[in-house]
């Protein structure tokens, strides 16, 4: 027998995740929209309430709840604002590499911080010539003595003007084969966030542009084997990363369908609510299969991630089929609410801006097929 139940410590966990995005999410969406900036407030929230302790073991000051977890808090969270479980996604994406591959030194030093809150993370590997080709990337590293002397630009970093601590990819200069991961730490010379992003949905994530010059990054923060960083950053961005945009996408889609229900019962025309239109009746099931769908692809590769099998293949499936699905559900919300559709007031317009910001975020939906592919056929 296949066990598809969550368990009571699951449910418990999802209650207190919903209630944390209704109280204490919620009321910071409006100045989210309105000024795209990240607000004080809610980063507190989110290191009070432990969100950013999920996936950190124990033993370093976390709460190792695993990834099952992770998701479920991610999904309840992008039900309310997928801005902000997007923050919280990369997060976890920068904190990943030094669960995994960080010394017991760089556990000590950074996790406690981590996890509490304090210190907040992000992973930088995309450049102008490297997004979906990561080999692409012209960020350099060299040796001087101990150091690493880095220099170079990534662009499109979710959480680059308020992360204190960067898992950042640098390719060797001299062999442009070998690539090292770095923890960068915000007040290091030579390091600086530049230009921030302005974009159409997720507003008040903040996404922008790294500028590394000169940077000397000490031997101690060098994550994983030298040469071998390229599998420090795919191996986070593979698991942690896909798996927190089918996060946001499964909130996104619940989000798009109880709006729809909620106005499809409200709006009267002919006399009774159009959820007696057996055309809104076909929208609503279509959202409400392609959510079934969605979570049932999520939660196994994420209970497949616990079982410690890894299940970076299982997530470019679920993060294709979820974020497609996302942009679906988006649509037809707006086409539900018909004219209040394209008017502000109603959420389901941020759902749709929201909607087209899933699709490249830790991977494009081509990409996503790209691995399947490889992934059948090998
Ligand atoms: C909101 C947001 C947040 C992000 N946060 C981060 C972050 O925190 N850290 C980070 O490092 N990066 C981040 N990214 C970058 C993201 O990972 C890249 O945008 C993504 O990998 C795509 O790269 P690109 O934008 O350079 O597009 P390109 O790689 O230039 O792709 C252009 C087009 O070509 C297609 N394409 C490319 N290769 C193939 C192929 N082999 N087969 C078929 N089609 C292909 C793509 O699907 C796409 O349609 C973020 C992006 C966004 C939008």
């Amino acid at each position: 027998m296949i066990d598809f139940t969550f368990t009571e410590e699951q449910e418990m966990f999802r209650k207190a995740a919903r209630e944390f995005a209704e109280t204490e999410v919620a009321k910071y969406v409006p100045e989210m929209e309105e000024t795209s900036k990240v607000p004080e407030g809610l980063l507190k929230a989110l290191g009070e309430a432990e969100m950013l302790a999920i996936t950190i073991p124990e033993l370093y000051g976390g709460l190792e709840l695993g990834y099952t977890a992770r998701l479920i808090a991610l999904e309840e969270i992008a039900r309310v604002s997928v801005a902000t479980a997007m923050m919280l996604q990369v997060f976890a994406l920068g904190i990943e590499p030094i669960v995994k591959f960080g010394t017991d030194e760089q556990k000590q030093k950074y996790l406690p911080g981590l996890a509490s809150g304090k210190l907040l993370a992000t992973a930088a590997v995309t450049e102008a010539t490297g997004g979906s080709d990561p080999s692409g990337i012209r960020t350099s590293y060299r040796k001087e003595g101990d150091d690493y002397i880095v220099n170079g630009r990534k662009c499109f970093i979710t959480n680059a003007h308020i992360a204190s601590t960067l898992t950042i990819l640098a390719k060797n200069e001299e062999n442009p084969k070998e690539f090292c991961a770095f923890i960068v730490e915000q007040g290091m010379q030579g390091f600086k966030a530049t230009h921030e992003e302005h974009k159409v949905g997720f507003r008040g994530c903040n996404t922008g542009e790294l500028a590394f010059e000169n940077l000397r990054i000490p031997k101690e923060n060098l994550l994983g084997q030298e040469g071998k960083g390229m599998r420090v950053t795919m191996s986070a961005i593979g698991d942690v990363g896909r798996g927190g945009m089918v996060g946001c996408a499964l909130g996104l889609q619940t989000a798009c369908l109880e709006a729809s229900i909620k106005f499809a019962n409200e709006r009267i025309l002919y006399g009774k609510p159009i959820a007696k239109l057996p055309a809104i009746q076909d929208k609503i099931a279509e959202m409400k299969i392609d959510l079934e769908a969605g979570r049932l692809l999520g939660y196994r590769a994420a209970s497949l991630q616990d079982s410690g099998t890894g299940a970076s293949n299982e997530f470019a499936v679920a993060k294709y089929f979820t974020t497609e699905a996302a942009m679906k559900a988006a649509k037809i919300a707006v086409d539900v609410h018909g004219g209040y559709g394209c008017m502000e007031e109603y959420a389901v317009t941020r759902y749709y801006r929201d909607a087209a910001v899933l699709g490249p975020s830790a991977g494009t939906s081509a990409i996503m097929k790209v691995i399947v592919a490889r992934w059948t056929l090998a």
